[in-house]
């Protein structure tokens, strides 16, 4: 692999860059301080760029090497992991396997640890009718991860909906993989508002629990339908909203008229708990 090093960022060096590409990079990227620019051949360059270094560097097996930075993930009494890392869960958690590809929720980004935290608190065991599990709707469930962490917490069924068709065979797999059959999870294309929600074979509309992990915005939209889901004192779990925009979830939560509001902040992200 060909790699011409220049000294400087692609912002610094912002103006450079078309030059590059023009003189034939197949990539550009940014690492400590050097823009590296990659190559199939060495090339005359312009001499506004001609103050990098060329090197031929061992190819790299970027997957493998991803794959390896991937650690387990604790949140609650669940570990998160990629099926290769099943190994490294430390006793009494609840081993979550989740392969990572093309739907979000890893377990890497903290809207998804926190909300997996918060499940993880609910006791959703003795929750529901005669306290045998709770009935749990997942909107914008990604990869399944908070269904399937629902249903490993005892939940009786979890639902999780996603308006993007990609996640659905993804969190079918996920579930799969983690021994939770069809009757405990399942996984539809949908949103709230334009679908009757229903879990079927149960009949139910309004669920013990609601969880997304979507934005301020649309929490907001959404926060009418949340009521319209939950049972009266149902617990909401809501997050992907960055602090700065909790005002915006705080008001419209109240306009609801939601009731024990909790907001608990990780960095930048943030989890807000009511309920209904
Ligand atoms: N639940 C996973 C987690 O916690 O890691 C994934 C969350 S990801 C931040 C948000 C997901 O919501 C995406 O898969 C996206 O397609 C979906 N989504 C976005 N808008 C939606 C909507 N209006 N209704 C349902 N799903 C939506």
């Amino acid at each position: 692999m060909l790699v011409y090093h220049l000294p400087g960022t692609l912002e610094t060096r912002e103006a450079d860059l078309d030059l590059l590409w023009g003189a034939g990079a197949t990539g550009l990227e940014e690492r400590a301080g050097m823009i590296r620019a990659y190559f199939e051949a060495p090339t005359d360059l312009p001499a506004e760029v001609a103050d990098g270094e060329w090197r031929e560097e061992a190819d790299q097996d970027w997957m493998a090497e991803f794959k390896r930075t991937l650690r387990p993930v604790r949140a609650g009494g669940v570990t998160i992991v990629a099926p290769w890392l099943r190994g490294e869960v430390e006793g009494g958690q609840l081993p979550l396997v989740i392969e990572p590809g093309m739907a979000f929720g890893t377990g890497h980004h903290a809207t998804t640890r926190l909300a997996v935290e918060a499940l993880s608190a609910l006791g959703l065991e003795t929750r529901g009718p005669g306290g045998t599990g709770a009935r749990v709707l997942d909107v914008g469930t990604g990869s399944g991860v908070l269904a399937i962490a629902a249903a490993l917490l005892g939940a009786r069924f979890a639902f999780g909906v996603d308006i993007d068709p990609i996640t659905i065979p993804i969190a079918r797999e996920n579930a799969q993989i983690n021994g939770v059959d069809a009757g405990q999870v399942r996984f539809e294309e949908g949103t709230l508002g334009l679908d009757a929600l229903t879990f079927p074979g149960e009949g139910v509309e309004a669920y013990d629990v609601v969880v997304a992990n979507l934005y301020a915005e649309l929490h907001d939209l959404l926060a009418g339908e949340y009521l319209a889901h939950l049972l009266p004192g149902g617990p909401l779990v809501l997050t992907g909203i960055l602090t700065v925009k909790l005002p915006l979830v705080r008001e419209a939560l109240a306009r609801e008229g939601f009731v024990d509001v909790v907001e608990t902040q990780d960095g930048e992200w943030a989890l807000v708990t009511a309920r209904a």
